[in-house]
């Protein structure tokens, strides 16, 4: 664990003026455990008085975590992973936050049909079953991953997918759907990665992204968009504001609770 490392962040808005939401002494009972010394388990949750953004701070240094242990201890590897896919796939539709994401999109296309989607850029694919189910689809469908051995693991599925972190990615293509399902409350620096993928959209193209929802604080601290791995939980407000002042317009923003139970903001935006 580096003791140097501090994880403080600021809210989208730019406003100073936070309390605090919550803080744990040891990890929530449901959440992975990623081996912290129990000594070492303290962090919290920041909310912003005036978007309602909620930040984690703490000290716990979980930088390595996508590399190595994430992938170890959330899926229990490869054979975990491949197990989570077939049982995700087979879901019924009413069971699968999965297949209404897909419907979601589907359906979204259908209403504004003047965005012609032919191919798919899926940043931090996961287990994968968003992108095959496009796959099935017979759609282009890209992938992109930060970890050496989900990339392997995708491209066995019959996923196209590249090693690369989304911000150093060099590519020219265009896509017309980008999605990040569930990403970017993971990372520091969301705007980095939202950033980065506009060189590979036009005018035509859209973002669809996934976030926790804040409002799951009312129902306490247990739960899971409150785990250590995610470093923002967000309001309608911050991930308007997040968008918005990055360049994108927002054509639908909803708040939904998932056939899992999570609390999800969705949007669909374009440039
Ligand atoms: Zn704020």
């Amino acid at each position: 664990m580096n003791k140097k490392y501090k994880l403080k962040l600021n809210c989208f808005c730019e406003s100073k003026n936070s309390k605090l939401l919550f803080y744990y002494k040891k990890k929530p009972n449901k959440e992975t455990d990623f081996k912290i010394k129990k000594k070492e388990y303290f962090r919290k949750y920041k909310i912003c008085k005036i978007c309602k953004h909620v930040y984690g701070e703490h000290n716990i240094n979980l930088k390595n975590l996508y590399n190595s242990e994430y992938l170890n201890s959330t899926y229990n590897d490869i054979e975990g992973m491949k197990k989570r896919f077939l049982y995700v796939m087979n879901l019924p539709y009413k069971k699968s936050d999965n297949k209404q994401r897909v419907k979601r999109i589907l359906n979204f296309l259908k209403i504004h049909s003047q965005f012609k989607v032919k191919n798919l850029l899926d940043v931090g694919a996961g287990t994968g079953v968003f992108a095959k189910s496009f796959i099935n689809k017979k759609w282009d469908v890209q992938a992109i991953e930060t970890d050496k051995r989900m990339v392997q693991y995708l491209n066995d599925l019959g996923i196209k997918s590249t090693y690369a972190d989304i911000t150093k990615y060099k590519n020219n293509k265009k896509y017309n759907l980008i999605t990040f399902n569930k990403v970017l409350e993971h990372v520091e620096k969301p705007y980095e990665l939202l950033f980065a993928i506009k060189k590979f959209m036009t005018k035509k193209s859209i973002l669809y992204l996934e976030v926790p929802d804040m409002i799951a604080y009312k129902k306490g601290k247990q739960r899971e968009e409150f785990y250590i791995d995610h470093h923002h939980v967000f309001s309608i407000s911050s991930a308007s504001i997040l968008i918005e002042k990055l360049g994108f317009k927002i054509i639908k923003i909803e708040r939904i609770i998932e056939p899992s139970g999570k609390y999800t903001i969705y949007l669909f935006a374009s440039l």
